[in-house]
Parts: structure tokens; sequence; C-alpha cells
């Protein structure tokens, strides 16, 4: 298969002329994907993660406003921004409006998350039996999978894939995936019985009753809180599940991409603010490494695989890890393998095997 064209923006100007800021060198590159050739007379709908709590590190809403600009100049018939509900409540807290956007902000699934459809897995994978997908997506004629690149507590990483298959969906489905993780474990001899883990739960999936921690795996969205917060690692998730997430997450972005591939999806990830966590951790750490830029193209194999390897070459800012984060001093080992101890492509390769494109790609750099 022959490679995929990306195209990247760095964000480092060549020069002190406002012309070569990264602001302007993102105008250029949304020339250079010839949108019109895509959108015109198109619905287009423009997926993004608008974060959540205290979160300040998303997508800046100079380039989304940029980017509905942008839409509109090349003739869409209309241009939506989407997110789940949950996300579109606290969005204006990061200066994310429908006045600063220039367009609507819908929430994926509706309030009531029961705007969607549904899709059989046959054979079921492990226990996902469906995939629930956002019916005002699949209601779009064009996708615009508009990435925050970051790293990922379960995965590893969070890019163009996660933004789809745990952003474009009902709760459920998202509790369908995350089941695939694995469940929790509890040491009881490591226990001190701080209660930090019951009290940091956001879903209070946890209490403790006789003494034995207990998890009601109804409410828990395998978040991961309980088992980061734990000063004693008495609680885990068990090993091997991250592949089976991965690989669920990829099928879910394929089932989804199966209604826009080949030419009516569009990818961009913005390499900028890349923490250790997902949007919706509620907070902004220290940036990992130094702002890269912006990759933009149409194949999100290729993309995802690109964005990994400029984040793989790049050093960790010292005093960058949040507490009790050490960095593996294995090398050779992807940066985000180092921090999370789970291999981010994973997700690539299902990807490319589910004939979403390839890992094979040529860099245009954009001044
Ligand atoms: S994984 Fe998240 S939802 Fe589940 S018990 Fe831990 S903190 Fe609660
Ligand atoms: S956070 Fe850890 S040490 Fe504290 S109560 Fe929970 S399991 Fe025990």
């Amino acid at each position: 298969m022959k490679s995929s064209e990306l195209l990247f923006g760095s964000f480092a100007p060549k020069t002190l002329d406002p012309a070569a800021s990264f602001g302007n060198k993102f105008s250029r590159i949304l020339d250079a994907l010839d949108l019109a050739a895509t959108v015109r007379d198109k619905k287009v709908c423009i997926k993004m993660h608008l974060g959540g709590g205290g979160g300040f590190s998303t997508i800046h809403p100079f380039f989304v406003r940029k980017l509905v600009a942008a839409v509109r100049k090349a003739g869409a018939a209309s241009v939506f921004v989407t997110d789940l509900y949950r996300d579109t409540i606290g969005a204006i807290d990061r200066g994310y409006t429908e006045e600063v956007f220039g367009c609507p902000i819908i929430p994926v699934c509706n309030e009531k998350d029961d705007n969607y459809r549904s899709f059989p897995v046959t054979p079921a994978f492990q226990s996902m039996d469906r995939i629930e997908l956002s019916a005002p997506i699949l209601a779009s004629d064009v996708l615009l999978d508009f990435s925050h690149i970051k790293g990922h507590g379960v995965c590893g990483f969070g890019g163009a894939s996660k933004n789809l298959s745990m952003g474009a969906v009902t709760d459920r489905m998202r509790q369908i995936l995350h089941s695939l993780e694995g469940g929790l474990e509890w040491d009881e001899a490591k226990c001190i019985h701080c209660n930090k883990c019951v009290d940091n739960c956001p879903n209070h999936a946890m209490s403790f009753k006789e003494n034995k921690l207990d998890v009601f795996y109804h409410n828990c969205k395998f978040c991961q809180h309980c088992a980061l917060i734990c000063p004693t690692k008495a609680v885990k998730m068990t090993a091997g599940g991250y592949l089976d997430f991965q690989k669920g997450m990829a099928m879910t972005s394929a089932k989804l991409l199966e209604a826009f591939l080949p030419d009516r999806a569009l990818f961009i990830n913005m390499l900028m603010d890349v923490t250790i966590f997902c949007d919706c951790w509620g907070m902004t750490t220290p940036r990992l490494i130094r702002d890269i830029g912006v990759l933009a193209g149409r194949d999100i194999v290729a993309i995802e695989e690109a964005t990994l390897d400029l984040i793989g070459k790049e050093k960790l800012i010292e005093g960058s890890l949040p507490p009790g984060r050490e960095l593996d001093m294995d090398e050779s080992k992807h940066l985000f393998e180092r921090i999370h101890h789970k291999d981010p492509y994973a997700v690539v390769r299902y990807l490319e095997e589910l004939g979403c494109g390839t890992r094979r790609y040529h860099l245009t750099e954009i001044d």
C-alpha cells in the first residue's frame, strides 16, 4: 500500500514575522487541505473533546474558531461541533461557546443519551456485543475529527481514534469499552484505610463494607482514579486488559468511519499541551513535552502513527510528571509507554488491520 500524505505545521516559527506564527500556519494548513473539495454543500460535523472540570489544556478556542470559519468559507451547507453531553455543559469554562466557535455545539447522543444507532458485533468481542454510535454524527455528510493529543492512563495515548471511539458514542458504549480493561483488584495487606479511593471515585462506585473494599461495577467507569490516587498501590486494574480496550476502541472508530471513509473524513491532530492524562480528567497537569504543532490529513492510521512518532522523539520536560509517576528508564520504549507502561501503537496497528488506512506516511511541512 502506498503511503498517505500528511501536512505538518511546526509550532516553532522560523522568524519573528507574525505571518510565520503558528496561528497563521494553522490557516495555511487548512488552505492546503483543500476543504472545499470535501465540504462544499455538505453537512459537516466537527468532533472534539471539550474537556471537563478544571482542565484547561484542550484545544484553544482560537483554533476551533479558525477551523469553523474555514469550513464555512469552503462552502459547507452547515457545520456543528459535538461532544459528550456532560462535556458540552462545562464547555463555556474553557471559552467554548457557540458565539466563539461561530456554530452550534450539539451533544453527541442528545441530553438523554438516546439519539444513537446501534450496530451488532457478531460474534461479540469479549463483552462487546454492539456498537452504539452518535446519530447526529452519522447523519452528517463529512466528519472532521479534531483532536487534542495527550497521554491516557488506560491505553497510553489519546488521539484521533480515542476522540471518536470514546467520544462519539453513548455512555453505555463507553462503559462497554471500559469494561474490556478488566476489573479492579484490592490488596488488603497494602491498604492503610485512608479512604482516598472512596472519596475520589467520581461515580460513587466504591465503599468499605466491614473493612473490605467493595466495588459497585454497575457505577464503575473504570476511570482508574482510585488506583492512581491510592498511596500504597493497594488498588489496581487487573493486568492484560488494555490491549482488548485498544482493540475495542479501534473497532468502534472503524465502525463509525465506515460511514465516511475514504473521502468524507478529515483528521487534524493538535500536538500541543500534551499532558499525561485524558482531557476528561478534570484538571490540567504540566505539559510533558514542548509543543510540537499540528498534523492534518485524510488517513486516521497515518496521522496517529505520525503523531506518536513525533512525540517519541521528544524529551520529557523535567518536573512534568505528577506525584507518584515515574519514567521507565528504558529509552528504547516510546515516551508514553515509559510513562503508562502500555504500548501506544497498539490501537494504530488494530486500525490498520481493520482497513482504516496505512501506517506508512509522508509529511509535507507547511511554513
Ligand atoms: S475505577 Fe473510577 S469509577 Fe471505578 S471505582 Fe475506581 S474511581 Fe470509581
Ligand atoms: S486509597 Fe488505597 S490505601 Fe487508601 S483506603 Fe483506598 S485502597 Fe486503601
